[in-house]
């Protein structure tokens, strides 16, 4: 676990994103960093992170969490991120990594329900609780293949627990704001210069925000919509 690929990637004069500091030996709190960003890049997707060891461990998760516990969505591990990266919220500039908008989807602490965190990554299946403001309660990431070849590039699920957190809500679309700045993807990107076009691409269009708080309210599961 460390940066030197995180690095290698990104040019620290052109992205905004941090470089990320030394880790601090001894936390004040004790507390695990949790956070999942929504990126919209070259495609759309939610970069869920777990602070370990000093650095946020990271899966692109393209379809988003999913609350629904017979619901597994795909969850493609990547790189180590910096600390710092859990307080970044803002443009990568065209041309740069993973150029476009990312957004603070959901920020909290995490629990392991393992008593052997490094055993249960190494295992390919760790069992957490989740304190976020959108995403809480019980989840389990679960590797599914690349295991022996790079373990920076494996298939994980992740997956709800049945808890009282459990719902049939599609919180991607119920909930599509920062839980920083509360703002959607185009106004981050109006403020600190993107592309308002196609960052709104990642943006539930009104209509199927209304669309799908009707639906909720009549318990149906709301679908993913084409924006
Ligand atoms: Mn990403």
């Amino acid at each position: 676990m460390d940066l030197k690929e995180y690095r290698k990637k990104r040019k620290f004069d052109l992205t905004p994103e941090p470089r990320g500091s030394p880790a601090p030996a001894q936390k004040r709190d004790g507390l695990l960093v949790y956070v999942t960003q929504k990126h919209m890049s070259s495609h759309l997707h939610y970069d869920f992170r777990l602070e370990w060891r000093g650095v946020l461990l990271s899966w692109a998760v393209p379809k988003g969490p999913s609350l629904n516990p017979a619901v597994k969505r795909l969850a493609m591990q990547t790189e180590d991120h910096p600390l710092d990266y859990a307080k970044f919220e803002g443009v990568i500039p065209e041309g740069q990594y993973g150029a476009g908008t990312v957004m603070l989807w959901d920020r909290g602490t995490w629990q392991p329900e393992n008593a052997d965190v490094d055993a249960s990554l190494q295992k390919g299946e760790i069992k957490f609780t989740l304190h976020g403001k959108k995403l809480q309660g019980s989840w389990v990431l679960v590797r599914t293949r690349g295991f022996g070849s790079n373990p920076a590039r494996s298939a994980w699920l992740l997956i709800k627990h049945r808890d009282q957190y459990a719902s049939t809500e599609d919180v991607t679309q119920e909930e599509p704001r920062s839980a920083a700045s509360q703002h959607l993807l185009a106004e981050i990107a109006r403020d600190e210069g993107g592309d308002v076009e196609r960052a709104s691409v990642g943006d539930p269009s009104p209509k199927a925000q209304r669309t799908a708080t009707a639906q909720s309210a009549s318990g149906r599961i709301p679908r993913r919509r084409e924006p």
